[in-house]
C-alpha cells in the first residue's frame, strides 16, 4: 500500500491527503456499526447509546437481542431505524447463516420498532402483545413518525413504515424454536399497555424491554406507573443470570436493577401524589422536590420534569376517582 502511494502521489501534499483518507477509511472497515455482545451460548445483544435520538447517533438509543437456535435466529426488538436493523442483520449473518425466523417485540415505541420492516422483508414472523395495536392506530404514532422522518432523516424517512405484528398475543405465551424455549410474559399495562418481557429459561437470560432502564433516567411517558411497580415485583421471582434492559448495558445484578427502576417510580409517585393531595401546583411541587438522588443520572435534564409532570397528571386522575 505504501509503495503504491509513493508511486502515485508525487507531491508531498497529495501524499498527506492519501494518508488522511486511508486513516479515515480504516475504522469503517474494521468497526461494526451495531456490535453484538455475547452473553451466553447463542445469546447476544446490541447496546444503543444513552442519549435522545439524533441524526448523529442514527437513533441507535435502544437495545436489541438475538438468540441463535439450531433451527433459526430469534430477534428481540428491531432498533430505531431500518438502517440499524439492516446493520443488525449483517452482524447476525457474520455469526449464523440460519434464517431469522421471529422478531419478538417488547413494546411499540419508535426506538424499538422502526427497524421491523427489514425483518418482515426477510420473512421473519413478528410477534407482539395485542396492546401494541393501540399505539399503531394512535395519532401519537403517526405524529411521531412524521416528526422522526424530518428529524432523523435519512435514517428514518418516507420509506420508514409502521409495521404490524403477524401474530398479536392476548396474554403470556411460550414459543419454542430449535429446542430453545422463549417465555413471552405480558407485563402491561406498565411502561406501555403491551410490555412483554422475553425470558429464555434454559439460559436464565431476560430481555426486559423498557420495564427496566439502566444508567439513565427511565422514560415514563404515558405509562401506568403504579402497575409498572407491581409488575417489577412479579419479575423479581424469575431466576436471572443476565438481564438485557431496554436501555443501558446488560447486567448480572437483576435484583439491584429492579430496585433502581422501582425506587425511581416510587419516588416520583410519592412526591407527586402528595403534591396533588395537598393542592400544590406542579411547578411548585417540582421545585420543592429533592431530586439529588437522580440529578446526576444521564437524561435527567431531558426526561425527569416530563416524567414528573405525567405522574402528577395521573395522580390528579387517581384523586378524582
Ligand atoms: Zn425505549
Amino acid at each position: 500500500m505504501m509503495q503504491r502511494w509513493l508511486v502515485g502521489a508525487v507531491a508531498a501534499g497529495l501524499l498527506a491527503l492519501s494518508a488522511i483518507a486511508q486513516t479515515a477509511e480504516q475504522p469503517a472497515e474494521t468497526a461494526c456499526m451495531v456490535c453484538p455482545q455475547q452473553l451466553g451460548q447463542g445469546i447476544y445483544m446490541v447496546q444503543g447509546v444513552t442519549a435522545l435520538g439524533t441524526v448523529a447517533n442514527r437513533n441507535f438509543i435502544s437495545n436489541a437481542g438475538f438468540v441463535i437456535t439450531p433451527q433459526g435466529v430469534v430477534v428481540i426488538d428491531a432498533l430505531g431505524s431500518p438502517a440499524l436493523a439492516q446493520a443488525l442483520v449483517d452482524e447476525i449473518r457474520q455469526i449464523s447463516p440460519l434464517p431469522i425466523t421471529h422478531v419478538l417485540v417488547t413494546h411499540f415505541h419508535a426506538d424499538h420498532i422502526y427497524g421491523l420492516q427489514v425483518f418482515k422483508a426477510l420473512g421473519a414472523r413478528i410477534l407482539a402483545h395485542e396492546g401494541g395495536k393501540n399505539y399503531l392506530f394512535s395519532d401519537t404514532a403517526q405524529a411521531r413518525l412524521t416528526a422522526s422522518r424530518s428529524e432523523l432523516a435519512p435514517w428514518v424517512n418516507e420509506q420508514t413504515q409502521l409495521v404490524f405484528a403477524d401474530e398479536w398475543l392476548s396474554g403470556s405465551q411460550e414459543l419454542e424454536v430449535g429446542g430453545i424455549r422463549f417465555k413471552l410474559l405480558h407485563m402491561g399495562p406498565a411502561h406501555t399497555l403491551e410490555d412483554m418481557v422475553i425470558y429464555v429459561s434454559q439460559r436464565k437470560v431476560l430481555f426486559s424491554g423498557d420495564m427496566l432502564f439502566r444508567q439513565r433516567i427511565p422514560f415514563v411517558g404515558q405509562s401506568d406507573s403504579r402497575h409498572w411497580q407491581q409488575a417489577l415485583t412479579e419479575l423479581s421471582n424469575l431466576s436471572v443470570d443476565w438481564v438485557v434492559p431496554g436501555h443501558g448495558s446488560p447486567s448480572r445484578e437483576f435484583a439491584k436493577d429492579l430496585r433502581l427502576t422501582q425506587s425511581y417510580l416510587q419516588f416520583l409517585r410519592m412526591s407527586m401524589l402528595r403534591a396533588v393531595e395537598e393542592g400544590v401546583s406542579f411547578d411548585e411541587a417540582y421545585q420543592a422536590t429533592d431530586w439529588s438522588a437522580y440529578v446526576n443520572l444521564p437524561l435527567f435534564g431531558a426526561a425527569n420534569r416530563m416524567n414528573a409532570f405525567n405522574i402528577y397528571l395521573q395522580a390528579e386522575q387517581e384523586a378524582m376517582k
